[in-house]
């Protein structure tokens, strides 16, 4: 007979049960002994399902034991590393990371840190992982404390700058789009000046939490300078998307704030900055995010603007020309040239306009029109008005006498009538060098008048009592009123280039002329033409009834005075051999004036 095959035994035999008995208290007793650490922990089958979890786990994620089992960790702990989701199992093998460690941040304010570790489980192929996170958030607050603003509580400068660093280098591993937003508060001084740094503050606060309010857990948000914000994404999938981002953001940030009995409604630019390039630097892509907040604050109707490229060539082209203005300054190497201004009845020369030089270098020159403004944000403008200030009257003081009647203008920056103290400056100079003021005419644009009247007209009034005349410059292109231009203390108008350009061809231009130079007439005002380059524009402003005029027909700026001959009638600064150049076409200009036409 066939041994019949042995059946399993019903019950275990003793040992055995004995042995599961006592697997099942080791096992009670780790549980409940793993139970009490104050470290959560979580095992994880490969394919990253829950199969044990510790009390302090179940604590952590607020979950019971039997909703975590068998979930995915991902789902149970969606955990953030500064706005980056942490290595899923998945990843975590892929990246061949069996053990490792990092920290994750669950939440900004208020902090919350985990110190996250894993290890294999080496009891089975694929192995488990065992993760065990401890709560780090005290320990980071304090080492972070210096990474964050006092008054907000967001990050500052440090802070956010070390963020976006993160976020650039995670884009090597993961291709995607870094956006910063430049958020920056309007008008935020005034609030300060008129109800008080408290109220600044609280308005700081409020900024802060309803950017924190309106933007992804996973976003990042710091306050970097005293209004200004920036706020950092990495999930940001487009330009488009970033701009209905940000015009969203713009909404929600500027609703009125209601603040112990007072409204106040925030007035923010914002400027966006994104880049798939994790090689840029933190400071490149900050600039053009605070670049692009320019231009949206520059803006009449946006309040939000995307970074574009030409603005940066704009920036770097301006930054070459204040190190060329720095370096030329320092080697007194600036020039002054002097455009003739003429009695249109006559021909003779009656006066110079000054007008600024850049030496060229390898035959490329800088115009005034692109240089002055740059001075002027550089704070340079002083310095370049002092040294044709000092050129003119130096010509001046060496003219004989008989030529001395003429005058030089000088064009003064707006920034140079904002500036006390411009009168006694201008006549110490002049008395130095024994010059009368009388000789000299200060051309000014409308703008410094408008904007800051009392002091420039006091300026302007203490210059004039000491024979200093002030004429209006490129008038017809500011915002002049007749009853404006009665109170104005000045001497005469420039009209602008732009009007008599068209005098011949454009009937509005040649109204416009008419209506000014009888306007100045009116108020016993002197007239000169600006831009005259035909006879037949002489012509048609004498017949108007302005007699002076200025421009290429007569003579392209030059140094002083060797290219003009003061004696030859009408049109009496031009050499005899250029009398018959064409429209448009100056006498040739100066060794050092490479600039054939005005290029505003
Ligand atoms: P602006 O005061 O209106 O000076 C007249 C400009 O018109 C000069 O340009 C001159 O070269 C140009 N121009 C004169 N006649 C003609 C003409 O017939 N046709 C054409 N197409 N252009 C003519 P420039 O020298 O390039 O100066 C541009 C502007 O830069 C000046 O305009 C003035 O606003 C500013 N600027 C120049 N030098 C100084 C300076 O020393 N200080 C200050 N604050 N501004 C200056
Ligand atoms: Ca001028
Ligand atoms: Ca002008």
């Amino acid at each position: 007979m066939p041994e019949s095959p042995s059946l399993p035994p019903s019950h275990p035999p003793e040992g055995e049960l004995e042995l599961v008995e006592e697997l099942r208290r080791t096992l009670g007793r780790l549980d409940s002994a793993l139970g009490q650490i104050r470290e959560a922990l979580v095992l994880v089958d490969a394919a990253g399902q829950v199969i044990w979890s510790n009390a302090a786990f179940d604590g952590l994620v607020g979950k019971r034991r039997l909703e975590i089992l068998g979930a995915s960790l991902h789902r149970v702990l969606p955990l953030n590393h500064v706005g980056e989701p942490i290595l899923t199992i998945e990843q975590t093998r892929g990246a061949n990371q069996n053990s490792g460690m990092l920290n994750a941040i669950l939440s900004e304010l208020p902090l919350q840190a985990l110190e996250v570790e894993w290890h294999p489980v080496l009891t089975e192929e694929p192995n488990p992982l065992m993760f065990s996170f401890r709560d780090v958030s005290n320990r980071l607050a304090l080492a972070t404390q210096a990474m964050r603003c006092s008054v907000t509580g967001l990050l500052n400068r440090r802070g956010l700058l070390e963020r976006i660093q993160t976020s650039l280098h995670h884009l090597r591993r993961q291709p995607g789009l870094v956006t910063l937003l430049f958020c920056d508060l309007n008008h935020f001084k005034q609030i300060n000046d008129l109800y008080g740094h408290h109220v600044g503050d609280r308005l700081l606060i409020e900024i802060g939490q309803r950017l924190r309010a309106n933007i992804r857990p996973e976003d990042v948000v710091g306050r970097i300078g005293g209004d200004e914000f920036v706020v950092l994404a990495i999930d940001v999938d487009s330009r488009e998307e970033a701009i209905q981002w940000a015009n969203r953001l713009h909404t929600k940030i500027t609703a009125p704030w209601h603040d112990e009995g007072k409204t106040i409604t925030p007035r923010l630019s914002i400027g966006i900055a994104l880049t798939a390039d994790p090689e840029i630097s933190v400071d490149e892509l900050l600039c053009n995010s605070d670049l692009a907040m320019y231009s949206a604050k520059a803006s009449p109707t946006a309040s939000v603007a995307l970074f574009d490229p030409q603005l940066d060539k704009q920036v770097k082209r301006e930054s070459l020309i204040r190190s060329r203005l720095q370096t030329v300054l320092a080697a007194d190497q600036l020039c002054v040239n002097y455009q003739p201004i003429i009695d249109l009845v006559n021909g003779s020369i009656i006066g110079f306009e000054a007008l600024a030089r850049f030496p060229a270098e390898e035959g490329v020159s800088i115009l005034p029109s692109e240089f002055i403004p740059v001075a002027e944000n550089a704070g340079l403008i002083h310095r370049i008005s002092d040294i044709v200030l000092s050129h003119c009257l130096e010509e001046l003081s060496g003219l004989s006498k008989g030529l001395q009647a003429m005058s030089i203008s000088i064009n003064m920056s707006p920034l140079q009538l904002s500036q006390e103290g411009l009168a006694t400056k201008m006549i110490q100079i002049a008395e130095k060098l024994q010059v009368p003021l009388s000789y000299l005419v200060l051309e000014v644009t409308e703008s410094p008048l408008i904007d800051r009247p009392q002091s420039a007209i006091r300026e302007l009034g203490h210059l004039r009592d000491c024979g200093c005349r002030v004429y209006l410059d490129d008038f017809g292109t500011g915002y002049s009123s007749m009853s404006w231009l009665a109170q104005l203390p000045i001497d005469g108008i420039k009209i602008d280039r732009s009007f008599v350009t068209g005098l011949l061809t454009d009937p509005r231009s040649s109204l416009l002329v008419a209506t000014m130079v009888r306007l100045a007439r009116d108020l016993e005002l002197d007239v000169i033409a600006e831009g005259v380059e035909e006879e037949a524009q002489v012509d048609a402003l004498l017949a108007m009834g302005c007699t002076k005029g200025q421009g290429y027909l007569f003579g392209a700026p030059a140094p002083f005075p060797e290219r003009f001959s003061f004696s030859n009638p009408r049109c009496a600064a031009v050499p005899a051999s250029t009398t018959s150049s064409s429209a448009g076409s100056p006498p040739p200009a100066c060794a050092r004036d490479s600039t054939k036409g005005d290029h505003r």
